[in-house]
């Protein structure tokens, strides 16, 4: 595709949800917007690359309260630890902000009075489960997630309002036996209140949306699946419907959100203002500039993408550009869906929980954030599949493609250039085609395609360089040849960082300097860099992954180290007064060690103690049952709270002394302890390590 004028670009990604830190999941997304949007500025088009935290909404509200904190306070925590992970990661973002901000609040507010006056907004009274009990007994609306109870089905006890996760049954949370509170405990009532709905069903939405996502844009398998959307839906009791149905945008006092104009009490469902968070960054980032937001937008030639994940392409399909359309603003010129990303074969990464693979260890292990862009765009393409992580296959393409293939050519060729002065003034037609086509495979997201091209290159310029052998030259006194044959693959070098800048942006200014190029990019490394151009001296452009870092990376947290740490060592620990770890206590026989109940607990909940720096107080599932069934559940203080926070706690699982007799605190009954680890000498280790099984563990099984 050739352009005479730059393209202007809006790229985002998703809006990540504000309670919680980046799992690799996100980066995963953020690498693979990146990696576009870096190719495109290659190319000379203006792009604005934007997101923002997805601040509002129920859970947050909850989570906010439990610590204590106003939800603007708790986004605010949030959003302060995502530099490190887009810093670290080489993400370009232009702008990030937040969707409770000034610019996101007008701008929905705007776009629902626009699609009001466009008659496709009405109300309805619908009955919902409230918990009176529920926030101090101000009492709330419970969404499908905060209310349990036992499935209609098959009688499974503790299933969320929407399904069963035991027999797979779909119902409404009016059908649960025995339905309650997640929140107080206590048993809900049905209450009826007045819903805004945005009427999706509407003959115009339903002509707009069939063409927007059949028109050919939308990945095939997305468009398949949007297809199936129109004919039939499943409601919430498990029926099904056809054609689309309405949108439930309102939610009820007291949510964290956009409060509805002319509604009082009434606030937009997160998701409605979530993706107006696209338009209010970019907005935030135009006033900056002093640059009209509306006449930005008003371009005919703007172009507007989002890189999403597979699990919101109903909200991304459907809800957002029905919202544009009919407010009368630019709809999307596309959606790019990616599938979810897995860990060692292991689990998904979801939007609400990651594990496996923690980026901020990956860094703080010294590991290179470009080994993890160069690894994931070789798996990546244009569908929507998963991509599986696998240390090994990481550790192998990383050494042998990026290192043994890549780096190896300019350090072999580099010692043949006599004072680094290149006599070479061509460049073969293979290359020249090698850097159109990348960029096109950029162009269309198969990164994995594009570089698969790039290291067969590579293959090809090595073997040439062995067939040469300039080495052999040198010693034949031959020493111009070798610099021939020197410096045509230092061009062939520099063809392949140019098609790998995008991937590896750190790597590649390293390189520029190396070569002293200048900036390099797609139109200007199509020209050799010719005869008597000196480059500077070579210096190694980057280290081979070693598997130690790998396995730390991979590491069972604390409760492994612990454990090793505590095996008696004899000759360590007692040969000299200096000990590395604390006397070993006096010896106990088994019996002794069998008085000790010690189970695996669930961290169902955790939060601060009003009153205490110290201390958390931890709600503990471990596996034990109240007298008419129901989870029964342990509170235990554990003086933690200078090293965690309870949100890094929560859905955790440890180790309990569950035998312990319960203990009268200042703050109440302690009803239990949770293991934890610590050095005796606190100057050399301050931490305090919570014990963590391997996963697999379930709450009440013994630990023997
Ligand atoms: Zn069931």
């Amino acid at each position: 595709m050739t352009h005479t004028s730059p393209r202007q670009l809006f790229v985002t990604t998703a809006l990540p949800y504000a309670n919680g830190n980046f799992h690799i999941g996100h980066i995963m997304e953020y690498i693979q917007a990146d990696i576009w949007v870096r190719a495109q500025r290659m190319a000379g088009h203006e792009v604005n690359f934007v997101c923002a935290d997805d601040a509002h909404g129920a859970p947050i509200m909850i989570a906010a309260q439990k610590q204590g904190m106003t939800p603007e306070a708790f986004v605010a925590n949030i959003a302060a630890g995502r530099k490190p992970y887009l810093d670290g990661f080489h993400i370009s973002f232009d702008n990030w902000h937040s969707t409770d901000a000034p610019e996101n609040h007008a701008l929905a507010k705007e776009i629902y009075l626009d699609l009001k006056r466009a008659g496709l907004i009405e109300t309805q009274s619908v009955e919902q489960f409230f918990d009176p009990a529920a926030l101090e007994g101000k009492g709330m609306f419970l969404a499908d997630r905060f209310i349990k109870g036992e499935c209609p089905k098959c009688g499974a006890k503790d299933q969320y309002g929407d399904n069963c996760e035991n027999c797979g049954a779909v119902y409404a949370p009016t059908d649960l036996k025995n339905p309650y509170s997640t929140l107080s405990g206590g048993t809900p009532v049905l209450k009826a209140s007045e819903h805004f709905f945005f009427k999706l069903s509407d003959p115009r939405c339903v002509a707009f949306l069939e063409q927007w996502t059949q028109d050919g844009k939308l990945q095939p398998e997305v468009a398949n699946k949007v297809k199936e959307w129109f004919s039939t839906r499943t409601n919430a009791d498990g029926s099904t419907s056809t054609g689309l149905g309405d949108w439930d945008i309102s939610r009820d006092a007291p949510y964290f959100g956009i409060e509805i104009p002319d509604a009082p009490g009434k606030y937009f469902y997160v998701w409605l203002d979530a993706p107006v968070g696209y338009l209010a960054s970019l907005k935030n980032l135009l006033d900056k500039r002093g640059v009209d937001f509306n006449a930005y937008m008003k371009n005919p030639n703007l172009e507007q993408y989002h890189f999403i994940g597979k699990d919101i392409v109903t909200f991304h399909t459907l809800f957002w550009p029905a919202m544009l359309k009919f407010s009368g603003r630019k709809t999307p010129d596309n959606i790019f869906v990616h599938g979810f990303l897995t860990v060692n074969n292991g689990e998904k990464m979801s939007k609400s929980r990651g594990t496996g693979l923690d980026p901020l260890k990956y860094l703080s292990l010294g590991m290179n954030p470009e080994w993890l862009r160069y690894y994931l765009a070789t798996k990546l393409s244009a569908k929507n599949e998963d991509i599986d992580f696998n240390a090994e296959d990481f550790m192998l393409k990383v050494n042998s493609d990026l290192v043994g293939k890549f780096i190896n050519i300019a350090s072999r060729a580099a010692k043949f250039i006599p004072n680094g002065k290149l006599v070479s003034t061509k460049l073969s037609e293979a290359s020249l085609d090698l850097l159109r086509s990348v960029q096109m495979d950029d162009e269309a997201l198969e990164y994995g395609k594009g570089l698969r091209d790039v290291m067969a290159f590579a293959d090809t310029v090595n073997a040439a360089f062995d067939a040469a052998a300039p080495w052999k030259l040198v010693k034949e006194g031959k020493v111009d040849e070798a610099a021939l044959i020197g410096s045509e693959c230092m061009e062939a070098f520099k063809i392949i960082v140019t098609c790998m800048k995008p991937v590896l942006p750190a790597l590649a200014a390293q390189a520029e300097i190396f070569l002293n190029s200048g900036e390099l990019n797609w139109v200007n490394a199509a020209k050799p860099l010719g005869a008597g151009h000196v480059i500077g001296d070579y210096k190694h452009l980057m280290q081979r992954v070693d598997i130690k870092q790998l396995d730390a990376l991979f590491e069972a947290p604390a409760v492994v180290e612990t454990a090793s740490q505590a095996t008696p060592d004899k000759a360590s620990s007692s040969a000299n007064g200096a000990a590395a770890i604390e006397p070993l206590a006096p010896e106990i026989s088994i019996d002794d060690f069998s008085k000790v109940d010690l189970r695996i607990a669930k961290i169902v909940n955790c939060e601060a103690v009003e009153g205490s720096t110290k201390l958390l107080r931890l709600t503990l599932d471990a596996g034990e049952v109240d007298a008419s069934g129901g989870v029964k559940t342990r509170n235990v203080f554990s003086g933690i709270a200078s090293h965690y926070k309870p949100a890094d706690l929560i859905g955790k699982h440890t180790v309990m002394v569950a035998n312990l007799a319960p203990r009268k605190m200042k703050f109440g009954v302690s009803e239990g302890m949770v293991l934890a680890a610590s050095s005796a000498d606190e100057r050399a280790n301050p931490g305090i390590y919570v014990l963590k099984p391997v996963a697999g563990a379930e709450p009440g099984m013994r630990i023997r």
